[in-house]
């Protein structure tokens, strides 16, 4: 009978869970595709630990009430720029929730000596890919956080091919001398070191593909994870988190216009002893002021704004909003245009712009937008850099070369919003900040927005 509902239980999870991330895909159904989710965990959760009734019941609700509040503390406290580090950490305790779970089956079972070889090639496969995925996510935290721009040492890409041969020899052990711990924990230690070996040299341009690879791997400890436990919906779930991750990797290597294996196994240039910012900008920088930027846009007919990880940083999306109202009341045609790796997370822009109720329609991608910059009479730039730095497309040697931008150089007039001259995650200055045609606007996103439409206001 417990079988019947354990089964029902999971169904509905499974439901609950393919249902949402449907709706995740689009901004306006993405709230309630999150609840679906939230709910399908719950549900999943709770059949889970009912029907192993290993723990009884004060245990699993201390639990739960436990996670949940230490989520409820995290979505309120964590600041909309910290959340690419909180997703990062995501995938990373993913990963270590497997290699728990992988490793406590595998020791009960050779305690037990009740191990198969299903059991231990599974446990493995989730010791392995958990390991990778958790030391390769806190390395990405490090990045994401600008805290840690280690990029390894000379010779680590052969160290890295060892380990990988002394893993899958590990695992092998772990298959066929089941009885023995000692294999697991080689390869967990051997799986952490090539976390760290292989996403230390990723960085720059390629940070969004491991990103969205690593969330990935993370579902694959998951349904590795699923098969040691023989756990339907684990495997459900594991297929859904991976499947989705390496859709989004494929997605995101198109964008910046990289294959996987070239982002693996031969990272970006660092872009070190490259042009210094003194020689980029020295003498060839003109600031503006909001009153001035205000009588440009007053003439302005087509207008476009691209908005960048500053825009998220300063909160400028609603203070946007209300100076796109403005132009268009005055008769411009305002158009915002979307780089896939703009923020510090895929669809960040989307997400910061809808919440300010700017419409979807009005997001232009970068392959249709790119075309029209011609036709542009002024483009305001808002804490965009990397996604707008021509030298993209000019210098083989820069760590973004090849990465398509927003040509926002090709409008009469560039307008950019920025704080100061530093430069952009990839650690390089941008020549478009000295062109002919563009214009510096010093200052904080969101103050410096609310000045011109002041401004414009008064004309
Ligand atoms: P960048 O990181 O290149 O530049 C952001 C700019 O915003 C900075 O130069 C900074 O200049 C400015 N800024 C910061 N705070 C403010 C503020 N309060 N007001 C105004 N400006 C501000 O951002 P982009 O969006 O152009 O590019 C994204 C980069 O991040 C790419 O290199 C991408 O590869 C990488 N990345 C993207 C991920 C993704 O999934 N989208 C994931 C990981 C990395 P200043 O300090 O002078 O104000």
């Amino acid at each position: 009978m417990m079988d019947d509902w354990t089964t029902l239980g999971y169904l509905v999870a499974a439901v609950l869970f393919i249902l949402g991330l449907k709706r995740l895909s689009r901004p306006r159904t993405a709230v309630r595709g999150n609840q679906f989710g939230a709910a399908g965990m719950l549900i999943a959760v709770m059949v889970t630990l009912a029907d192993n009734a290993i723990l009884s019941f004060e245990w699993i609700i201390g639990g739960l009430v436990l996670g949940a509040a230490v989520g409820a503390l995290l979505a309120v406290r964590v600041q909309m720029t910290a959340m690419p580090e909180l997703v990062a950490l995501f995938n990373g305790f993913g990963g270590g929730a497997s290699v728990l779970v992988a490793a406590a089956s595998f020791i009960e079972a050779a305690d037990l000596a009740t191990g198969t070889t299903r059991l231990s090639a599974a446990a493995a496969l989730a010791s392995l890919i958990g390991a990778v995925t958790l030391t390769g996510s806190l390395i990405a935290f490090g990045k994401l956080q600008e805290a840690l721009r280690w990029s390894g040492f000379p010779g680590m890409r052969v160290v890295s091919a060892a380990g990988a041969v002394a893993a899958a020899v590990f695992g092998t052990l772990m298959v066929v001398d089941a009885g023995n711990a000692l294999w697991l924990w080689l390869l967990i230690a051997v799986g952490a070191v090539l976390g760290v070996m292989v996403v230390s040299p990723i960085g720059g341009a390629d940070m969004p593909v491991v990103i969205a690879l690593l969330n990935s791997l993370s579902g694959m400890a998951a349904v590795a994870a699923g098969f040691v436990l023989d756990n339907s919906l684990l495997i459900i779930a594991g297929s859904l988190v991976g499947a989705s991750g390496l859709i989004l990797t494929q997605i995101m290597c198109v964008a910046m216009n990289r294959s996987l294996p070239a982002v693996m196994f031969s990272p970006a240039p660092s872009g070190d002893g490259g042009p210094s910012a003194d020689d980029v900008y020295a003498g060839k920088v003109r600031s503006t002021s909001p009153d001035d930027v205000a009588m440009l846009l007053e003439s302005a007919e087509r207008v476009a704004i691209v908005p960048g990880y500053g825009l998220a940083v300063a909160q400028a999306q609603h203070a946007v909003r209300d100076l796109a109202r403005r132009l268009e009341d005055r008769g411009a045609e305002v158009v915002f245009g979307i780089h896939p790796v703009a923020g510090r997370m895929p669809g960040h822009m989307n997400v910061l712009l809808a919440e300010a109720e700017i419409s979807y329609e009005r997001l232009v991608e970068m392959d249709d937008i790119n075309p029209t910059f011609e036709q542009t009479d002024v483009t305001i730039v808002i804490g965009a850099n990397d996604v707008v730095n021509p030298v993209a497309r000019t210098d083989p040697a820069s760590p973004i070369a090849g990465m398509p931008i927003l040509d926002v150089d090709k409008s009469d007039v560039v307008v950019i919003i920025k704080r100061s001259l530093s430069p952009g995650f990839a650690g390089i200055p941008n020549p478009l900040f000295a062109a002919d045609n563009s214009l510096m606007l010093f200052g904080d996103g969101r103050e410096a927005v609310v000045e011109v439409t002041k401004a414009l206001q008064q004309i």
